[in-house]
C-alpha cells in the first residue's frame, strides 16, 4: 500500500516512527507536508496538488495536524476523503476534537464521565460568583477553549482569584470554560491511546511537585499503567463518540470513576512508546491494513 503521513515536521518522533512502521510492514510510507498541499476543486475531479504537481494516488493517509493549522490541514484531509482515500482521522472528527467545548458537548451526550463544566457568555459581576458556585467551587479550573499543552489552564483556589481570572480572560475577549477541580487526581492524569476501538497502550502522567497540570510539556513525567475496565471502556467510548479511530484520551481518576478531559486527534507517540515499550506506530499501520483488507474503509462522508 501507499500510505501518506501528513505532517508539517519531518523531524518529529511521531512522523519518523509512522514512516518507519509503514515501511517495515512492507508498504510505501511517504511524508506529505499538508502545508505544501493545494486543494484543487473542479466538477467531478477532486485533486490534491503537492508543490504544484498532482499527487499520485494513496491507499491511506495518517493525518498529524498541528493545532495551529487545524483549518488548513483539515481542508487537505477533507480533499483526500473526497477522493475516497482511507484516513485514520476524518476531517470532521479532527475539527470537533480541537474545540474543548464542542468535544465536551458530544462526550456528555454519549454518557462519558466528565468533570462538571460550565460555559457562559460574558457574565456580569454577580454572575461570575454564580458560575463558580455552579461547578461546586472554589477551587475551580478555568480553561481557554483552544489551549494546548496546559497553557491557558488556570487553577483558581479562591472565588476572588477565580473572579479576577475569568474577568481577565473576558477582558481579552476570550471565552473560557469553568470546571470543577478534581482534587483526587493529585496532579496526575491518564493518557489512553486508542486505535480502532481498542486501547493499545496507556500511561500515567504526573506533574511536577506543586503543579496541578500533568502535561509533559509542563515538566510532567510518564510511566506505563494498567487501566481499570472502567477506564478502558471510557477511553474507547470517548474516541468513538468523537469519531476518532486514532485518539489519545486524557482522563482524570476520580471518586466517581474516570473523567475525560479531552480527546487528542494527533496524539504524540514518543512519551507512550518509550514508557510502555508498545510499538504504537505499528498498531496504527496494522489497523489500516485490517480496514483496507476487510474493505471497511468507511471513506464516505465528512
Ligand atoms: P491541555 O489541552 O492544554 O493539555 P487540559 O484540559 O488537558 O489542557 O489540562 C491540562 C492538565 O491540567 C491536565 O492534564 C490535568 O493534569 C490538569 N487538569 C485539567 N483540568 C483539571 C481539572 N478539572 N481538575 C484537576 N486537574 C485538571
Amino acid at each position: 500500500m501507499r500510505i501518506a503521513i501528513l505532517s508539517a515536521n519531518p523531524n518529529l518522533y511521531s512522523t519518523q516512527r509512522l514512516l518507519e512502521a509503514a515501511n517495515q510492514r512492507g508498504h510505501e510510507g511517504v511524508l506529505i507536508n499538508h502545508l505544501n498541499c493545494q486543494v484543487m476543486i473542479e466538477g467531478g475531479k477532486p485533486t490534491v496538488l503537492y508543490e504544484g504537481q498532482e499527487l499520485d494516488s494513496f491507499d491511506a493517509i495518517v493525518p498529524r495536524i498541528g493545532a495551529s493549522v487545524t483549518d488548513y490541514g483539515c481542508a487537505v484531509v477533507r480533499q483526500f476523503e473526497m477522493m475516497n482515500v482511507f484516513t485514520t482521522g476524518k476531517s470532521q472528527a479532527i475539527m470537533r476534537s480541537r474545540n474543548k467545548l464542542r468535544s465536551l458537548q458530544v462526550l456528555s451526550k454519549a454518557g462519558v464521565g466528565l468533570p462538571k463544566t460550565i460555559f457562559a457568555n460574558h457574565p456580569k459581576n454577580g454572575d461570575v460568583t454564580q458560575l463558580i458556585k455552579l461547578v461546586g467551587g472554589p477551587p475551580v479550573v478555568i480553561k481557554l477553549l483552544e489551549g494546548t499543552q496546559g497553557i491557558g489552564v488556570v487553577l483558581a483556589e479562591t472565588t476572588k482569584a477565580a473572579k479576577s481570572t475569568i474577568e481577565a480572560f473576558y477582558g481579552l475577549k476570550k471565552h473560557v470554560l469553568v470546571q470543577e477541580f478534581v482534587a483526587e487526581a493529585k496532579g496526575s492524569d491518564i493518557r489512553a491511546f486508542v486505535v480502532g476501538g481498542r486501547v493499545v497502550g496507556a500511561i500515567k502522567r504526573q506533574g511536577l511537585e506543586g503543579e496541578f497540570r500533568s502535561n509533559i510539556h509542563r515538566g510532567g513525567n510518564a510511566m506505563t499503567v494498567t487501566l481499570t475496565p472502567d477506564e478502558e471502556q471510557t477511553a474507547v467510548a470517548a474516541a468513538r463518540a468523537l469519531g476518532l479511530k486514532v485518539a489519545g484520551v486524557d482522563m482524570l481518576p476520580s471518586d466517581r470513576g474516570p473523567l475525560v478531559l479531552e480527546v487528542n486527534s494527533s496524539p504524540g507517540l514518543e512519551g507512550i512508546e518509550k514508557a510502555t515499550g508498545v510499538d504504537i506506530a505499528a498498531e496504527i499501520i496494522a489497523y489500516i491494513e485490517e480496514k483496507i483488507r476487510t474493505d471497511e474503509g468507511d471513506t464516505v462522508g465528512v
